[in-house]
C-alpha cells in the first residue's frame, strides 16, 4: 500500500505542510506531479517561462527525494484521468495535499476526492500556501471582510496572537523506497525553453528592509521579486511572513494584501469575470482592438505605460507601480474593458496569482473592493514626475524616446480623462 503526497503549487521540501502530514501519518508516501492537460492547454506560448519553471523544480525534487531512496511520480494528462489509472497501478491507501482556493482547483480537488473515496482511499488536505486561508479572518459577524483595512487590522491582531513556526523533524523513512521513476521531458509536457530569466528565490534581506523606501519607484531595484516563488511555492509564506515580521511592516502588509485578495475571490468566485460591483458591468467598453495592440506593444506614446509593457513583453515582470499606470491608462484612457487586460498580464507575468491580478485590475478599472474612485484617474505625467522624475527607468526601456520614431500620444490625456469620468458616470447613473 502506498499514501501519495500530491505537489500543485508548493515546489518545495521545506516546511510543506501536507508532506510532513503524509511523512507523519502513514508509511510508505510517494510524492507525484500531474502536468495537468486542463491548465497547460489553455496556455498561447509554446515557450512559456513558468511551465519550464515548474519542469526545473520538478526535476530538482525529483532528485532530492531519489537521494533520500524514494523518488516522484510524474504524469501529464487531465488529473481525473490520471488518477483512475493510479488506482489500478497502485494499492493507494490515501492523498494527501495541500488546499488550493481557485475555482478551477477546488472543483478538481472534489472530483478527485469522491473518485478516490469512491475506491476506499481518503483524499486529506492541508492548509499551506496561506497563513490564513479564507474563512480564518472574519468580521464580528462572522462574514468576510470586502475592504482592505479592517480584515489586515484583524489579520494582524491574528497573527501576532499566535506563533507561527515553518515546520522541521519530517519523517523521511516513511518515504516509499523506490528506483527512480521516469521523467518525461519538458518538450513531452509540449513545451520549449524559454529565454527569460526567473529571479533567484533567496531573501534579500536588505531589500526587505529598506521595502517601504524603496518601493514605489520602478528604476530601482526595491522590490523583492518573490511573486512567482509564492505563486508556485518554492518559498514558505510561513519563512517569508517571519522575516517580514522582523524586518519591514510595509512588506508584510503586502503579504496580507496577497491573502486579502485570495480570500476575495474564494467567497466570490463570480469577480473571475463580473465587476465586484455589479454596477459597473454596464460600462460600455470602447474596445477598440488597434489601441490594444498598441498598448500591448508598448506603443501608446505615453513613456511611463509604454515601459511597463516593454518590461513586461521582455522579462514577465513588471514593476508594481507601473502596473498600475499601465492598468488605469488601458481601463480609463482607452476606456478598454479590464478583463482584457487581465488576460494579457495573465499570459505574460511570471507571477501571474488568478486573485491578486484579478484584484489589481479590478481595482485599477475601479470596480473592484477598495477600488480607487472612477473619477480619480492617473495622470501619466504626474507618475512619471513623482516615481521617475530622471527618467531612468523609462530610458532603460525606451531608447529611441524623444527621437521621431518613438510614436505620438495615442489619445490626448485631458480628453481622454473627461472621456473617461464622462462614461463611468453616465453608466452608473443608468
Ligand atoms: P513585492 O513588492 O516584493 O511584494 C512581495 C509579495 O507580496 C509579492 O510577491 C506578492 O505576492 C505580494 N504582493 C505585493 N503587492 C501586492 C498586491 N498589491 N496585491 C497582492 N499581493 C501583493 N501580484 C501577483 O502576485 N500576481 C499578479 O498576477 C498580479 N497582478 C497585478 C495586476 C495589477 C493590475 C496590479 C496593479 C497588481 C498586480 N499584482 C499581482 C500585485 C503586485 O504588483 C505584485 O505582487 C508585485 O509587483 C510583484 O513583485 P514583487 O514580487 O517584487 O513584490
Amino acid at each position: 500500500k502506498v499514501t501519495l503526497f500530491w505537489f500543485r503549487r508548493d515546489l518545495r521540501l521545506d516546511d510543506n505542510t501536507g508532506l510532513f502530514y503524509a511523512l507523519q501519518q502513514e508509511k510508505n508516501a510517494l510524492p507525484i506531479f500531474i502536468f495537468d492537460q486542463n491548465i497547460l492547454e489553455k496556455l498561447e506560448d509554446k515557450d512559456d517561462a513558468r511551465v519550464g519553471f515548474i519542469h526545473d523544480q520538478i526535476t530538482k525534487l525529483k532528485s532530492q527525494l531519489e537521494q533520500k531512496g524514494s523518488s516522484m511520480i510524474v504524469r501529464i494528462g487531465k488529473p481525473l484521468e490520471i488518477y483512475k489509472s493510479l488506482l489500478e497501478e497502485y494499492s493507494i491507501q490515501a492523498v494527501y495535499t495541500n488546499r488550493d482556493y481557485e475555482p478551477y482547483a477546488k472543483e478538481r480537488d472534489q472530483a478527485v476526492s469522491e473518485l478516490l473515496k469512491n475506491h476506499g482511499a481518503e483524499f486529506f488536505t492541508f492548509k499551506d500556501q496561506m497563513i490564513f486561508e479564507p474563512g480564518e479572518v472574519l468580521n464580528g459577524s462572522g462574514e468576510f471582510y470586502k475592504v482592505f483595512t479592517p480584515y489586515s487590522r484583524v489579520w494582524l491582531e491574528n497573527f501576532k496572537g499566535q506563533k507561527i513556526e515553518p515546520l522541521s523533524n519530517f519523517q523521511w523513512k516513511n518515504l516509499y523506497s523506490t528506483n527512480p521513476l521516469p521523467l518525461p521531458s519538458l518538450e513531452e509536457v509540449g513545451f520549449e525553453k524559454s529565454t527569460i530569466e526567473i529571479p533567484p528565490m533567496e531573501t534579500d534581506e536588505d531589500i526587505i528592509k529598506h521595502y517601504d523606501k524603496t518601493r514605489n519607484f520602478p528604476a530601482i531595484h526595491g522590490t523583492s521579486r518573490l511573486g512567482i516563488h509564492l505563486r508556485f511555492g518554492t518559498i514558505s509564506i510561513r519563512r517569508l511572513a517571519k522575516i517580514a515580521a522582523k524586518l519591514n511592516a510595509t512588506y508584510l502588509n503586502e503579504l496580507i494584501w496577497r491573502e486579502f485578495y485570495m480570500t476575495i475571490l474564494a467567497f466570490n468566485p463570480q469577480v473571475v469575470d463580473k465587476a465586484f460591483k455589479p454596477a459597473y458591468d454596464h460600462i460600455p467598453w470602447r474596445n477598440n482592438e488597434e489601441e490594444f495592440e498598441a498598448w500591448c506593444q508598448g506603443k501608446t506614446g505615453y513613456p511611463i505605460v509604454d515601459a511597463g509593457m516593454r518590461e513586461l513583453n521582455a522579462t514577465g515582470y513588471m514593476h508594481n507601480r507601473v502596473r498600475m499606470i499601465v492598468a488605469s491608462f488601458l481601463t480609463k484612457h482607452l476606456l478598454i474593458d479590464w478583463r482584457w487586460g487581465e488576460a494579457y498580464f495573465a499570459r505574460k507575468l511570471l507571477d501571474f496569482e488568478l486573485a491578486s491580478n484579478n484584484g489589481g485590475w479590478q481595482w485599477a478599472a475601479g470596480t473592484g473592493t477598495d477600488a480607487q474612485p472612477y473619477f480619480r484617474v492617473f495622470n501619466p505625467e504626474s507618475q512619471t514626475e513623482k516615481f521617475d522624475k530622471d527618467l531612468k527607468y523609462i530610458k532603460k526601456w525606451i531608447p529611441e524616446l524623444g527621437t521621431e520614431k518613438y510614436p505620438k500620444p495615442i489619445v490626448d490625456h485631458k480628453f481622454a480623462r473627461q472621456r473617461a469620468i464622462d462614461t463611468y458616470k453616465e453608466a452608473l447613473n443608468s
